[in-house]
Protein backbone atom coordinates (compact mmCIF):
# COMPACT_ATOMS: atom_id res chain seq x y z
CA UNK A 1 0.00 0.00 0.00
CA UNK A 2 1.43 3.31 -1.04
CA UNK A 3 1.22 5.91 2.09
CA UNK A 4 1.35 9.60 1.31
CA UNK A 5 1.89 10.41 5.13
CA UNK A 6 4.84 12.89 6.04
CA UNK A 7 6.55 11.47 8.97
CA UNK A 8 7.94 14.14 11.27
CA UNK A 9 10.00 13.96 13.53
CA UNK A 10 14.17 15.03 14.41
CA UNK A 11 18.00 15.12 12.57
CA UNK A 12 21.34 15.87 14.08
CA UNK A 13 23.63 17.50 11.59
CA UNK A 14 26.74 15.58 11.44
CA UNK A 15 28.90 18.75 10.77
CA UNK A 16 27.66 20.98 13.57
CA UNK A 17 25.54 19.07 15.53
CA UNK A 18 22.33 20.95 15.62
CA UNK A 19 19.59 19.30 15.76
CA UNK A 20 16.45 20.24 13.89
CA UNK A 21 13.23 18.88 12.68
CA UNK A 22 11.91 18.02 9.77
CA UNK A 23 8.98 16.36 8.01
CA UNK A 24 10.27 13.14 5.62
CA UNK A 25 7.57 11.27 3.36
CA UNK A 26 6.62 8.07 4.29
CA UNK A 27 8.56 5.00 2.51
CA UNK A 28 10.12 7.59 -0.03
CA UNK A 29 13.56 8.47 -0.75
CA UNK A 30 15.55 10.70 1.53
CA UNK A 31 14.94 14.58 1.86
CA UNK A 32 17.42 17.16 0.84
CA UNK A 33 17.82 19.56 3.59
CA UNK A 34 20.15 22.37 4.50
CA UNK A 35 20.90 22.79 7.96
CA UNK A 36 19.38 25.57 9.42
CA UNK A 37 22.50 26.70 11.27
CA UNK A 38 25.61 26.11 8.83
CA UNK A 39 23.73 25.47 5.99
CA UNK A 40 25.61 21.97 5.02
CA UNK A 41 22.64 20.48 2.35
CA UNK A 42 22.33 17.12 3.84
CA UNK A 43 19.92 13.88 3.01
CA UNK A 44 17.95 13.10 5.66
CA UNK A 45 16.26 9.92 5.48
CA UNK A 46 13.93 7.25 7.49
CA UNK A 47 15.72 4.34 9.45
CA UNK A 48 12.52 2.78 10.03
CA UNK A 49 8.63 3.99 9.65
CA UNK A 50 8.09 4.43 13.74
CA UNK A 51 12.03 6.31 14.16
CA UNK A 52 11.33 9.83 15.45
CA UNK A 53 15.31 9.65 14.78
CA UNK A 54 15.96 10.16 11.37
CA UNK A 55 19.39 9.63 9.87
CA UNK A 56 21.25 12.70 8.14
CA UNK A 57 24.51 12.32 6.29
CA UNK A 58 26.16 15.13 4.30
CA UNK A 59 25.01 15.37 0.28
CA UNK A 60 28.47 14.83 -1.44
CA UNK A 61 27.09 12.82 -3.93
CA UNK A 62 24.92 15.61 -5.39
CA UNK A 63 27.71 17.60 -7.38
CA UNK A 64 26.30 21.00 -9.05
CA UNK A 65 26.76 20.88 -12.47
ZN1 LIG B 1 24.84 21.96 10.66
Amino acid sequence: MISDQALHGTFRCPVCGHRDSVEVPAGGPARTVACSYCETVLEVSTRSPAAVHFVAQIATAHAQH
